[in-house]
């Protein structure tokens, strides 16, 4: 693949941005002017022609209000309205399938993560990389909260061969990454997980995360369940081997436990063992069932791909020319 001049500055011809911020909005009226004003001038400090791409993933308050007053007042700000809530991992794709940039920021919306290493983050894609990934320094969260979140990603290690530790959603990316990304034909992404698995020249900085600014996380504890279960079905196929590998315990079990059985029988003591039936039939029903839960999560996951639904709908667009 030829090599992109990260150098540039602008890209007249094409009336594109060297860079876009991408940023995701999910009921965030408290502090959707805060992170705006925030950023603004960060970016005008970098002298590059930019633009801040704002998703609104179907938010129920006033955020869309806000956002597309703000594409209005600024040029550089284009505002995208999904039809609903998406979740954050689509309204990433809907604003990469949107961005123009050279090279894309994404960050979230809460300013947890801080726009002041956007500087640094262009300043290593101008040195030839390709992603530059914002990794957690320190995580801050409740002991709960990461002990879950460092128990889903030594597991996520283990059945895919991705460490995620630390990671975050916090990255740059070429515009060939981009338009990689704009390929992957899968219908339910990770973002963090599948910018890795795209490869590329990478490179990652350290940040603190910030304390939110205001409002709550928008996380609860079902949709991370269910990020994490997709996550894990999706990169890898470790499970249905489990499965398998739990089958073979269970016929050597199964054999040992015949042949005891059939002597007895044989030598005429075979009244005994109720509590052994018992508890075989509980063992093995639970098996059966674990089993076909695992393969049923992974039928699921088909089936939501063949259905070949868009990952979102966009209902509204704000802030660019209608013809694009
Ligand atoms: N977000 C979104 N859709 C959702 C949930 C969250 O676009 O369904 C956005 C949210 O507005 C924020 C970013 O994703 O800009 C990160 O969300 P949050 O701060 O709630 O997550 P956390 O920091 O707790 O991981
Ligand atoms: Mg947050």
């Amino acid at each position: 693949m030829i090599s992109d001049n990260h150098t540039e500055t602008t890209n007249k011809e094409t009336d594109r941005p060297t860079v876009s911020l991408l940023i995701p909005f999910y009921n965030e009226e408290k502090l959707i002017d805060n992170t705006i004003q925030t950023v603004l001038p960060i970016m005008d400090s970098l002298e590059l022609s930019y633009e801040i791409v704002c998703v609104d993933d179907g938010s129920q308050d006033r955020s869309w209000e806000l956002l597309s007053k703000l594409a209005e007042d600024y040029p550089q700000i284009y505002a995208l309205r999904l039809s609903r809530n998406f979740g954050k991992e689509a309204a990433l794709s809907a604003g990469l399938a949107e961005v123009r940039g050279d090279a894309v920021i994404t960050m979230d919306g809460d300013l947890q993560h801080d726009p002041k290493h956007i500087p640094q983050m262009i300043e290593l894609w101008r040195d030839g990389y390709d992603v530059v990934e914002g990794v957690k320094s320190a995580r801050n969260d409740a002991w709960l909260s990461r002990l879950a979140a460092n128990a889903f990603y030594k597991l996520f290690k283990y059945a895919s061969g991705y460490n995620l530790k630390n990671a975050s959603d916090f990255k740059l990316l070429d515009r060939k990454v981009v338009d990689a990304w704009n390929r992957l034909p899968e219908k339910e992404t990770f973002y963090r997980a599948l910018s890795a698995w795209l490869g590329f020249r990478r490179t990652s900085f350290e940040f603190d995360v910030q304390e939110r600014k205001s409002g709550k996380s928008k996380w609860s504890v079902l949709k991370l369940f269910r990020l994490s279960g997709n996550a894990l079905t999706g990169f890898s196929s470790k499970p249905l081997q489990i499965i398998n590998v739990v089958g073979w315990v269970f016929i050597l079990f199964f054999l040992i436990l015949a042949i005891q059985t059939l002597i007895n029988y044989f030598q005429g003591q075979a009244v005994e063992g109720f509590t052994t039936v018992i508890l075989l039939q509980l063992l093995i029903g639970g098996g059966i069932f674990l089993g076909m839960g695992v393969m049923g999560t992974y039928i699921d996951r088909i089936f939501i791909e063949v259905k070949r639904r868009p990952r979102y709908l966009i209902s509204e667009r704000k802030g660019r020319d209608e013809n694009d």
